[in-house]
């Protein structure tokens, strides 16, 4: 990949990591306030307490998630690997990566991991040979 593009991609992904980590700070501090609760709860107070817990801790793991493939994708860029697939190590198509710059497949090895059953379409397969 070119210097310009990886440069590109470098300050997209430094953004991404920029965006996700302050939107998790709220949530951490929302999850100690309700951790330090102590009030008498009747059965719908702590049915929506644990609803809203078990809503604070899928967000964080989808956005604690999200940051780790970011930070992934920058230690890509500085050893050189970014932009090829871990499965085939092939180029990675480069209007995927504009889409999502922390893909780490290309779209025939992530339609493979998603169903390992099927074969690439004979059209997919022809533009690589
Ligand atoms: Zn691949």
């Amino acid at each position: 990949m070119k210097r310009e593009m990886l440069a590109y991609f470098d300050r997209i992904l430094k953004e991404l990591l920029q965006e996700i980590t302050p939107a998790m700070r709220p949530l951490l501090s929302y999850r100690k306030a309700y951790g330090n609760f102590h009030g008498p709860m009747d059965d719908v107070d702590l049915t929506n307490m644990q609803y809203e817990q078990q809503w604070v801790i899928q967000t964080q793991q989808r956005k604690g998630e999200h940051a780790r493939k970011t930070v992934h994708a920058l230690r890509r860029i500085k050893e050189g690997t970014f932009g090829i697939c871990e499965g085939c190590g092939w180029d990675i198509e480069i209007n995927r990566l504009k889409v999502q710059p922390t893909a780490t497949l290309c779209i025939v090895c992530m339609r493979q991991a998603e169903n390992p059953g099927a074969q690439g379409s004979w059209s997919e397969n022809a533009l690589r040979f």
